[in-house]
């Protein structure tokens, strides 16, 4: 029988690596606290058109990497990222109606058909924020500001922030043309799927992972010389931002990101390079302005970035492993069981997390369970103890040894475990 698998790309995450997933988890909740942000949670899927229309039809997204299909007369797709659907919902609940500026952050998976790599999955996880309402450069920069600290505080110490602007509809129209007329006389330099791009959407070319389009796009004219005035007003006003945050940043002109919906900010965060290698862009993001009223909404600004959890889990610094339990109940012999089972009761009755091998077994075997599931405290109840109303509390970390009435373990344990 062929043993069965998780689908190619999708990835368990078992207990044991779970604590380290809640960690990033809580700098996350509490990171975006510090900024007011508060939790939004969306449908895993949507309807297929969501995507299409938000993201841009000739965008490796949704040309190949989406899991679409008909159900009944629906057609759904798996998120293949955050953004789309919290607009969505955005627009749904008219949320303009009642607050000027929402601040909404994320956290959960996403899918795409891509070719697994390391960093790369099926089904990843997308730590993400979106701020409606605020036209910036200001807040782009504090956003940027809240990744930062968010990365410092997972202890990735190494990141660097790239940024670049791509301007409006009308800087965006002038610069396809500035490129396409750079590309045409290379056309043939280029990767077939190029080919096909210049004509249908030119700044994916800069994109490309290809070392054959690599080569051709150098010496290609760049965005920022053919800004709107408006556009370079709010990039200078993003990196004076900066600046005066104190937040180090490099220009790359030749940002563009995968997705169609962005204007003008347009950032990117790098880290742990030394464990990731050359995928290690951490965070992605930028502002698009136009994407609410495009849907169906208002016209209301807006930025988001997304961070993917597990490239985060890879390039931080590993962090001390939390203990399972803080006490251990080892019961020697039949009768003891039962006790040992009122003292654990008690025992989480104070909010002590605790385990009991009710297998019994020897007290070697199950000091050895203590010492694994890192408790720093075993109540060892046999039957001896069981006859004199105390039982033995053995400080792990110590080395010592104490004998305490059955009924006051809970309390001898509380503040200490
Ligand atoms: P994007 O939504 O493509 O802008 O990606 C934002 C961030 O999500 C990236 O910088 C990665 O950290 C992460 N990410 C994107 N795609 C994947 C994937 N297939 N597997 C794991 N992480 C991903």
């Amino acid at each position: 029988m062929t043993p069965l698998r998780a689908p190619k790309g999708m990835n368990d995450i078992l207990p044991a690596e779970s604590g380290a997933w809640h960690h990033v988890e809580s700098i996350f909740r509490s990171t975006m606290g510090l900024y007011g942000y508060r939790e939004v949670r969306t449908p895993y899927l949507e309807t297929t058109p969501l995507f299409v229309r938000a993201i841009g039809e000739v965008t490796d997204v949704v040309e190949k990497e989406m899991y679409s299909f008909v159900h009944r007369d629906d057609a759904l797709t798996l998120r293949p990222e955050g953004t789309a659907g919290v607009a969505r919902a955005y627009i749904e609940h008219r949320v303009h109606n009642s607050e000027p500026v929402s601040r909404w952050f994320y956290l959960g998976p996403m899918f795409r058909a891509e070719r697994p790599q390391r960093g790369r999955y099926r089904q990843f996880y997308q730590a993400g924020a979106e701020l409606f309402g605020d036209p910036g450069p200001h807040c782009d920069a504090e956003m940027i500001e809240s990744l930062v600290r968010f990365l410092g505080n997972l202890g990735i110490s190494d990141s660097e922030v790239v940024i670049n602007s791509i301007g409006g509809s009308g800087a965006r129209k002038k610069y396809r043309d500035a490129l396409t007329d750079f590309l045409e006389p290379k056309k043939h330099l280029l990767s077939e799927e190029s080919q096909r791009r210049l004509v249908t959407n030119p700044l994916r070319i800069l994109d490309s992972k290809s070392p054959r389009d690599e080569e051709a796009v150098k010496g290609a004219p760049v965005i920022l010389d053919v800004l709107d005035a408006d556009d370079t007003a709010h990039f200078e006003g993003l990196r004076r931002s900066l600046d005066a945050l104190r937040m180090p940043y490099r220009v790359d002109p030749h940002l563009v990101r995968g997705l169609d919906y962005y204007t003008r900010t347009l950032f990117e965060i790098k880290g742990g390079a030394d464990k990731l290698g050359a995928g290690n862009t951490l965070v992605g993001g930028g502002r698009y302005d136009n994407m609410i009223a495009e849907l169906g909404g208002p016209s209301v600004p807006a930025i988001g970035f997304a961070a993917g959890v597990e490239r985060l889990l890879i390039a931080r610094s590993a962090a001390e492993e939390a203990p399972i339990v803080s006490v251990f109940v080892a019961s020697m012999g039949d009768s003891a069981v039962s006790c040992a089972m009122t003292v654990a009761q008690r025992l989480r009755d104070m909010s002590l997390p605790c385990e009991v091998d009710s297998r019994g077994g020897s007290l070697k075997g199950q000091l050895r369970r203590a010492n694994a599931l890192g408790a720093r405290f075993a109540v060892i109840v046999g039957e001896a103890e069981i006859a004199s109303g105390s039982v033995q509390v053995k400080d792990l970390a110590a080395h010592s040894q104490e004998s305490v009435a059955v009924d006051k373990v809970a309390e001898y344990l509380k503040g200490k475990a």
